[in-house]
């Protein structure tokens, strides 16, 4: 995004957010949840101001925020121990979620890092490293596709566009080493994200087990503080990769289904929503999608 359009971006979402959050979501967050609500959010890479300001407003506003083991607790129990709870998870192992390590340690924040095994290996995810190297994929392999189909074309042909890309040039790191995670293993829990963040919907079933088998064991190879939690790649799940899971060593999946969980009706623990907080965008528009108004009016946005 150029900065001009991320600067009429930020500004106009933060100005939504403001209106959404002073007239819905903070009635919502401060008043309207209760030991019956989890507040789930996610980030990918955020910024060490945009982490730490979420942080702050959590912490002031007398949150209780909460580890893995107590979510599973409260989640099977369908009761918190807190009036205001919120779990937060973290996709894909960024590199600059190390940078984020004194805000937890200076505010005693638990948080679940969702890791995609492969991703670590090759320093960024495949869709990513196929998006940069596209130019550079030949006709004849590229059939016609353009980068928006990468999400829709069946896997077997993703993993194939994603073997030519790696030899079309060096991959920049992004994502954090094996080594790195390893480190800071010991301040976070750990779930599984697959191990070459596929779209799950577009796999056959062996590959949706492999996926979900072969991480697992590779991370508890690594002896990490790892737990039986799965998070969809790309949020993306259908009823055969739910019957598959259920199958599965995992006890938990998340969605990126964005809504406040409500333990007496979001009781299915293959489903379990969460809220994305975006990288870089206003305080404003954070809080407003935190309540979750704001995917009630802006669905993919
Ligand atoms: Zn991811």
């Amino acid at each position: 995004m150029n900065f001009v359009i991320y600067k009429l971006r930020f500004l106009l979402g933060n100005a939504i957010g403001f209106l959404l959050f002073f007239f819905v979501g903070k009635n919502i967050l401060l008043k309207k949840i209760n030991s019956n609500n989890i507040v789930s959010i996610y980030f990918h890479n955020p910024s060490l101001k945009v982490f730490e300001k979420i942080i702050k407003w959590l912490k002031k506003n007398e949150f209780n925020i909460i580890s893995i083991t107590e979510f599973q607790k409260s989640f099977s129990q369908k009761r918190c121990v807190s009036k205001r709870t919120v779990f937060i998870s973290f996709d894909d192992a960024w590199l600059g979620n190390i940078n984020l390590l004194h805000i937890l340690d200076k505010y005693s924040v638990p948080i679940m890092l969702f890791v995609p095994t492969q991703a670590l290996k090759d320093g960024d995810i495949w869709i990513n490293i196929v998006r940069k190297n596209f130019k550079k994929i030949e006709k004849t392999e590229k059939l016609g596709l353009r980068i928006k189909d990468l999400k829709t074309i069946p896997n077997s042909k993703a993993v194939e566009l994603y073997e030519i890309a790696l030899t079309k040039s060096k991959v920049k790191r992004m994502i954090m080493s094996k080594e790195k995670l390893i480190k800071l293993s010991k301040w976070v829990s750990i779930g599984s994200h697959s191990v070459t963040h596929p779209i799950l919907v577009n796999c056959t079933d062996d590959v949706i087990k492999y996926e979900m088998q072969k991480s697992y064991s590779i991370l508890k190879s690594w002896q990490l503080n790892l737990h039986e939690v799965f998070a969809y790649p790309n949020g993306s799940y259908n009823t055969n990769v739910i019957s598959i899971i259920k199958n599965s060593c995992y006890k938990y999946a998340f969605t990126t289904k964005p809504k406040i969980i409500e333990l007496d009706t979001d009781n299915n623990s293959y489903t379990i929503p969460r809220i994305c907080i975006p990288d870089h965008f206003g305080m404003y528009e954070n809080l407003a999608r935190m309540s979750g108004i704001w995917s009630r009016f802006f669905k993919n946005i």
